[in-house]
């Protein structure tokens, strides 16, 4: 197996053209796993880790850049005030050590349905840098995501950084597993609040192919919330809020779950966050 260990972008982005089929790793979280386990064995690993700017973030206009090469651990604790919704789902990925190495830009290049970042990353319709040496693309989130651990990368780009605005309203994410920590979704709920435009952002984890948007309930609530005077949620919206963010999700019966308590699990999971979210929204 061939082993490159570019210095700069520059260099891994002239390497990637030039074999497209070199795997990129960053934290190794999930490579590693696969390489240890035999799933894949590819002809060559392209080594990120010594690019420092992938591992740097900054605020630009009313949010940030966030390298892909930053971990979870730094997301959590840098960002954590202003990506609350991204840090609560950070909060959640497997234990400390899992924390320090992997990054939101393996999570991205993984693209697995059940991955923890991809319904806060929707939900706050961020965007997904990915570069080439023909150049730069930002990707909407919900574009990214193509089918089972595929996304809507060409061979030869890798992912340089997402973009993500600041919180403008409370955010919310939920999991079920079948423990507290170490654990794969069964499924995850992602939710934001945004004041600013009277709009609800939605993100539903492992439970469709993709990772996708709940765009009905998004609309429902949207419109059932009185921004401007705040009172409590009646039950009934809340309900039918759940049932919406369920209709959205295609899922299937497997090892961690069955469809039934997916769609189940998901209601129960938007009502909740819904009302988290909500009734902190009053109370500031
Ligand atoms: C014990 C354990 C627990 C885990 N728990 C969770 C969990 O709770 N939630 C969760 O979501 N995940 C979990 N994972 C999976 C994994 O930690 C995450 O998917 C993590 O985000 C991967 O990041 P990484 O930097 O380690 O990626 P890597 O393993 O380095 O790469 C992952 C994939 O992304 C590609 N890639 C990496 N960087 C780039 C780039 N810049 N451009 C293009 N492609 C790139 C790689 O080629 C590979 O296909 C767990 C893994 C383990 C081993």
């Amino acid at each position: 197996m061939e082993f490159f260990k570019p210095a700069t972008w520059s260099e891994a982005l002239a390497i990637k053209a030039e074999h497209p089929d070199a795997t990129p790793i960053a934290g190794g979280t999930d490579i590693m796993v696969e390489l240890n386990f035999d799933v894949r064995r590819p002809g060559a690993l392209l080594d990120l880790t010594e690019i420092a700017e992938l591992r740097e973030w900054s605020a630009v206009g009313d949010g940030f850049r966030v390298g892909s090469g930053v971990s979870y651990a730094r997301i959590i604790e840098e960002l954590g005030a202003s990506l609350p919704g991204l840090a609560m789902a950070a909060r959640t990925v497997g234990s400390p050590q899992i924390r320090n190495r992997g990054t939101v830009g393996g999570n991205l290049g993984a693209a697995s349905p059940a991955g923890d970042s991809h319904p806060p990353l929707l939900a706050a319709a961020a965007e997904i840098e990915v570069a080439s040496v023909r150049g730069t693309r930002r990707i909407p989130a919900a574009e990214f995501y193509k089918g089972v651990k595929r996304n809507a990368m060409e061979p030869d780009e890798l992912i340089a950084a997402f973009h993500i605005a600041a919180a403008d309203g409370p955010q919310q994410f939920a999991k079920i597993g079948t423990r507290n920590a170490m654990v794969i979704a069964v499924c995850s709920f992602g939710l934001a609040l945004h004041p600013s435009t009277r709009t609800v952002g939605t993100g539903v984890g492992s439970a469709a192919p993709t990772p996708r948007r709940a765009l009905d309930a998004e609309t429902f609530i949207a419109a059932e919330l009185e921004w401007d005077s705040p009172g409590p949620l009646r039950d009934s919206v809340l309900v039918r809020f759940g049932e919406l963010v369920a209709q959205a999700a295609s899922p299937i019966d497997d090892v961690r779950g069955t469809a039934d308590y997916r769609r189940h699990a998901l209601s129960v999971m938007a009502r909740r966050t819904l009302g988290w979210a909500w009734d902190s929204y009053r109370r500031n």
